[in-house]
């Protein structure tokens, strides 16, 4: 059954969307992070790299017509020379703690759930976007932060779509101004 807030997309627009989204969210397959921070176990900074993480750190998880697909970052291992521990870099860039999703997902996810129930919130951002984010995820996301995010939104299909998270897809990365599709004239919506 569906959610009264649920409204239909056009389907045309929001595959164009869809596609454009993943496009960007890929060019992240890959990138290696994880900055030098100080040992968590002694505080020293005395450290060597230790190679990279087996598994890929999750950054997003894209619905495609294959099925999902991860958008996965190398995360960068260290060792610590005074006492042996080994820790990851330091991933402060692109994840809050404790969350398996990037940053802007966790907060697209965050904006949703403030007008739709989890299980709409998981289905909209499937039909919206391409992204994959189970329902009890969403509501662990809703639930671990004490701010609001702001509620900056525009309409793209049809639906309400993020306006930060156009902004950190298609953007320059200044939060201040417009991302360019919506000054160009040659936008794909
Ligand atoms: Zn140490």
């Amino acid at each position: 059954m569906q959610d009264p807030s649920e409204k239909d997309l056009d389907p045309l627009a929001s595959l164009v969307f869809i596609r454009s989204v993943h496009n960007e969210l890929r060019e992240y397959d890959g990138m290696r992070v994880g900055q030098s921070r100080p040992c968590p176990g002694c505080d020293s900074t005395d450290l060597r790299k230790n190679g990279y993480q087996r598994a890929s750190k999750t950054f997003a998880r894209l619905v495609t017509e294959e099925g999902f697909e991860e958008v996965g970052l190398e995360v960068q291992q260290y060792e610590c020379r005074a006492c042996g521990r080994s820790f990851q870099g330091d991933l402060s860039e692109h994840f809050y703690e404790g969350c398996e999703y990037a940053k802007p997902i966790v907060d697209l996810c965050r904006l949703h759930a403030q007008t739709h129930s989890y299980n709409a919130c998981e289905r909209l951002l499937q039909r919206l976007y391409g992204i994959q984010v189970d329902r009890d995820t969403i509501k662990r996301y809703d639930e671990l932060f004490d701010d609001t995010v702001a509620r900056e939104t525009t309409v793209i299909g049809g639906a309400e779509a993020s306006l930060p998270f156009l902004a950190f897809l298609f953007g320059d990365g200044d939060a201040d101004g417009p991302p360019f599709v919506f000054t160009s004239h040659s936008a794909l919506w």
